[in-house]
């Protein structure tokens, strides 16, 4: 599969793009498609043809970016429409299936980047067990962190029960790794038990 290497004005981040099946779909659809990759405090979009070929580069920031756009944090594909509004924050990642679904991020969004970032480490590195239950702390906020081979989730709510948020958690696991989709409806069955 042919890729090439996108630069950014504005940071300098390099990113691989790959001209895959799905993207010249994509663009065959619309005329354009259009790509955004997540950057610090910035997401970098970029309009390719049919053939290929870049179009036109834009700076946006996540709070304003529109829902046609495909958005990539390095090789994840993010998932960011239709937004979920529960009593609790989650970001979800697939690290096998290289996506991550940021539906439920709630305010984190201006800060998503440094989510993404830890959490894809996290992600990565807990596969390997059947069930891994942690905490992180980024920008003053803790941060409950639970995986298991499949799914990586970073969790924050107003709970402060440990036992209680590794139930949600265990829960939540449970739920994802048998449809591998987070539901608004069925987050908030699951938040309704514990909250
Ligand atoms: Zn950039």
């Amino acid at each position: 599969m042919p890729t090439i290497q996108i630069s950014c004005p504005k940071c300098g981040k390099k990113d691989m793009l790959d001209l895959n099946d799905e993207l010249l779909e994509l663009a065959k659809r619309s005329g354009l498609a259009r790509i955004g990759f997540i950057h610090r405090d910035h997401v970098l979009i970029l309009d390719i043809d049919t053939s290929f070929a870049v179009r036109g580069a834009y700076l946006n920031v996540m709070e304003k970016l529109f829902p046609n756009i495909k958005l990539m944090f390095r090789d994840y594909k993010v998932i960011f429409y239709p937004q979920i509004k529960v009593g609790a924050k989650l970001v979800v990642f697939y690290p096998d299936k290289h996506f991550v679904d940021i539906r439920a991020c709630g305010n984190w969004l201006p800060n998503i980047y440094d989510i993404l970032l830890v959490g894809v480490k996290i992600a990565e590195k807990a596969r390997k067990y059947s069930w891994y239950r942690g905490e992180t702390r980024l920008f003053g906020e803790n941060i409950d962190v639970a995986s298991t081979n499949t799914t990586t989730i970073l969790f924050s709510s107003a709970i402060d029960n440990w036992r209680k948020k590794t139930q949600i958690l265990k829960s939540l696991c449970k739920e994802l790794s048998a449809n591998n989709t987070l539901e608004a409806k069925k987050l908030e069955e699951i938040l309704k038990r514990y909250i």
